[in-house]
């Protein structure tokens, strides 16, 4: 097949199932053929091409793309159009991949939903009464609708990994610092990294190895060469392998189906030569407590950017004087959604003079302390394990939407990777009631490549 075959196929996907899932905000057809019929062409001449080139690919609308609309999901940026690429985007279109378009998400990259989107639900493509899960819901559906092959998404505290166990995809978190942030809107910048989500570890493998690498623009970007996660996924090999099962994460929090699923899952890979051992990680009872001091204090920092007066949205207000303070307050009280309002106000009261120690720096203790863990879990683990989520995709609901805690504590087991920096994978382990599974795996910080091989051998 030629791209152009291939990117077609892909668009007339998306013309047919979108109506249902809404995987995206914006679709780029024009642009995706252009690059698939660039892509041809250079193969037809003859050209030297990366393996991947011609295969189309989605970017969360979070990643910033000259020339098409970038709205982080966000009243605040819907009329938003960048003046230049993201890194990670730059990339994959060195790499040939045609962009289809830019996915739906949470706003701003905060919530486990999608339903905190300024541009509508999207639905889980298994059960379309259901929620893809989030942020990176977009991405995710995408991917399991079979609208795209891969997607590009984010991870601060499990954007990536818990849609993809919602979806039944697979999903990487990669090591802090080792995808560029570069152009990628900022929700919390010690916790961001960027990570693909694809159908098979292979892909994922495909995607992530176009995605990393050193970038100077970032100034946390690490240096150094980038590992061949596809040849590690091509060995994918379980045997002499010891999964560590951390105790905090599998004690009564996940539902009975998930629970049933992880351990018939812990079965099989048994049966496949691993050996199953059981970690202790005791510091992860403050994890999430910490995340949700941390977050919000970078959250409230990072969105201040948006005023009213540089970029994006501008209101005026509806009477009084037209200062900079009353743009301000108009444009925040329109632009931003509830979730990012709440957000805004925890962290910039913990960042408050007087409470800065108490709580930002209480929490930046914790993650300290999370970091210990799991060192000393990895001496006696090449990775941990766990079930990505403790529940499989639930209905939509603005029941929950009056108790945030709920959703907020489904991230438990995702947050401790983010606030420790090392990386992590979930992939699909079976059905509980005919939704998707996830199996997370969380190696080393710099171990992305024994994700791969042993999540191959898992798959
Ligand atoms: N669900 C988490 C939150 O709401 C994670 C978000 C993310 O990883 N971007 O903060």
């Amino acid at each position: 097949y030629s791209s152009t075959d291939v990117t077609r196929a892909h668009l007339d996907r998306i013309e047919q199932v979108e109506p249902a899932i809404n995987s995206f905000i914006t679709v780029t057809p024009d642009a995706a053929l252009a690059a698939a019929g660039e892509v041809d062409r250079k193969r037809a001449a003859g050209e030297e091409l990366h393996p991947f080139a011609g295969v189309p690919v989605t970017h969360k609308d979070l990643v910033v793309t000259a020339g098409i609309a970038t709205t982080a999901g966000s009243k605040m940026l819907a009329d938003w159009v960048p003046p230049y690429d993201a890194t990670v985007y730059r990339r994959t279109k060195a790499a040939g991949l045609p962009l289809l378009g830019k996915t739906n998400l949470d706003e701003f990259a905060m919530g486990s939903t999608t339903e905190h989107s300024a541009f509508g639900n999207t639905a889980n493509p298994w059960d379309t009464t259901k929620v893809p899960g989030g942020s990176s819901g977009g991405a995710a559906a995408s991917v399991a609708a079979y609208e795209a092959p891969f997607s590009v998404g984010t991870d601060t505290g499990g954007s990536v990994r818990q849609p993809a166990a919602f979806t039944g995809t697979v999903g990487v978190k990669p090591t802090y610092g080792s995808v560029s942030r570069y152009g990628v809107i900022a929700m919390a910048s010690s916790l961001d990294q960027v990570g693909p989500v694809a159908r098979s570890v292979g892909d994922a493998a495909a995607l992530h190895s176009i995605l990393a690498g050193h970038d100077p623009f970032d100034s946390t970007s690490l240096s150094g060469d980038v590992p061949d996660f596809m040849a590690a996924a091509r060995e994918g090999s379980l045997s002499g392998v010891r999964l560590g099962v951390i105790k905090q994460l599998v004690g009564d929090a996940p539902t009975g189906g998930v629970a049933e699923v992880f351990r018939a899952a812990l079965d099989v890979a048994a049966a496949g030569g691993a050996e199953i051992v059981e970690v202790d990680c005791p510091s992860l009872s403050f994890a999430l407590d910490a995340y949700y001091l941390i977050m919000p204090s970078e959250v409230s920092s990072n969105l201040a950017r948006y005023d009213g007066m540089r970029f994006g949205l501008r209101v005026e207000p509806d009477e009084g004087p037209v200062t900079a303070e009353t743009v301000m307050a108009a444009t925040r009280a329109a632009g931003f959604g509830a979730e990012a309002k709440r957000r805004i106000i925890l962290g910039t009261y913990a960042l408050s003079a007087g409470y800065y120690d108490a709580y930002y720096g209480s929490a930046q203790k914790v993650r300290t302390l999370v970091q210990r863990d799991f060192a000393r879990a990895f001496e006696s683990a090449d990775v941990l394990v766990s079930p990505t989520a403790p529940t499989t995709a639930f209905g939509f609901g603005a029941e929950r939407e009056a108790d945030p805690m709920t959703l907020y504590l489904g991230d438990i087991a995702t947050i401790p990777a983010n606030l420790a920096g090392i990386p992590g994978m979930s992939l699909p382990a079976g059905l509980s009631d005919g939704m998707p599974v996830g199996f997370q795996l969380l190696a080393p910080a710099h171990e992305d490549a024994r994700l791969y091989r042993i999540g191959a051998g898992l798959e």
